[in-house]
C-alpha cells in the first residue's frame, strides 16, 4: 500500500509531486490547502475567517483542518492508498493522525521530506499560478511549469490566478511557521523509521524519479 505523506517548507514542490503520484499510481490526492481554498470559496463567515488566516501566512486551528481531512480519508478514493499534502502541519496534527488512522486500520508507509533552501521556495511561491477549478499548479518562471495558453489551465481550460498567500509577505511568514511548527514533524517521523529526505532544488523530473525509487514503482 502506498499511503505517504508529504512534508516540506512552502511552494517546495509538494502539490506538484502529489500530483503526479496520483495520477500515475491512481491514489487519492488530499491537499488541505486546497480543501480550505474551497471553503473559502463558499462565502460563509467561516469562508471569509479561513481567507484571513491563510492570506496573512497562518495556520488555522487543528479542529477545523482535521474535520475535513476525516471527511476524506474516510472515503473510498483512498482505497487504493492517499498522498497527504499539507497535513500534518504540526505535531498535535500528527497524533491525531495516528488516532484516526488507527480507528479505520490504515498506516503511514512513507514520509516524503522535501528538502529545498529558502531562495529557491520564496522564487517559486511568487511565481506559482493555480487553476481555480482543478487545482493543478503552473510556475510562471519556469518553462517546463508554464500553461501551453496564458492564463488556461492545459487539464480544464479554467482561468488561473495566483494565490494570495502567493507573495513575499506571506511566504515569510509561512517559512516561519513551517520552521517553527512543522519542521519537528521531521524527527516525529524520523523515529518512527518511516522519514525518505529528498532534494526538491531540483527538476521536477528528477524529483519525482526520486521518490518513485523509495515508494517503489
Ligand atoms: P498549502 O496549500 O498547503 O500551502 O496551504 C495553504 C494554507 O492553508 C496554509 O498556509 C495554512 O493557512 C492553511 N493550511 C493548510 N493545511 C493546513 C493544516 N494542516 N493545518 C493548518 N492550516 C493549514
Amino acid at each position: 500500500m502506498k499511503n505517504i505523506i508529504f512534508i516540506s517548507s512552502p511552494a517546495a514542490g509538494k502539490g506538484t509531486q502529489a500530483e503526479k503520484l496520483e495520477k500515475k499510481y491512481n491514489l487519492a490526492h488530499i491537499s488541505t490547502g486546497d480543501l480550505l481554498r474551497n471553503e473559502v470559496k463558499s462565502v460563509s463567515e467561516m469562508g471569509k475567517m479561513l481567507d484571513k488566516i491563510m492570506k496573512e501566512g497562518k495556520l488555522v486551528s487543528d479542529d477545523v483542518v482535521t474535520t475535513l481531512l476525516k471527511n476524506k480519508l474516510n472515503t473510498h478514493e483512498c482505497d487504493n492508498g492517499f498522498i497527504l499534502d499539507g497535513y500534518p502541519r504540526n505535531i498535535n496534527q500528527a497524533k491525531t493522525l495516528d488516532k484516526i488512522l488507527d480507528e479505520i486500520n490504515k498506516k503511514i508507509n512513507y514520509v516524503i521530506n522535501l528538502d529545498v533552501d529558502y531562495d529557491t521556495a520564496m522564487k517559486r511561491s511568487c511565481g506559482r499560478l493555480q487553476c481555480k477549478n482543478c487545482g493543478k499548479i503552473y510556475n510562471k518562471y519556469s518553462e517546463n511549469l508554464k500553461p501551453s495558453i496564458d492564463g488556461k489551465c492545459d487539464k480544464c481550460g479554467e482561468v488561473i490566478y495566483q494565490r494570495s498567500d502567493d507573495n513575499e509577505e506571506s511566504f515569510k511568514i509561512r517559512f516561519n511557521t513551517y520552521q517553527e511548527s512543522t519542521k519537528p514533524l521531521i524527527e516525529y517521523y524520523n523515529n518512527k523509521g518511516i522519514l525518505f529526505k529528498v532534494d526538491s532544488s531540483k527538476t521536477v523530473e528528477e524529483v519525482f524519479s526520486t521518490i518513485e525509487n523509495i515508494i517503489g514503482k
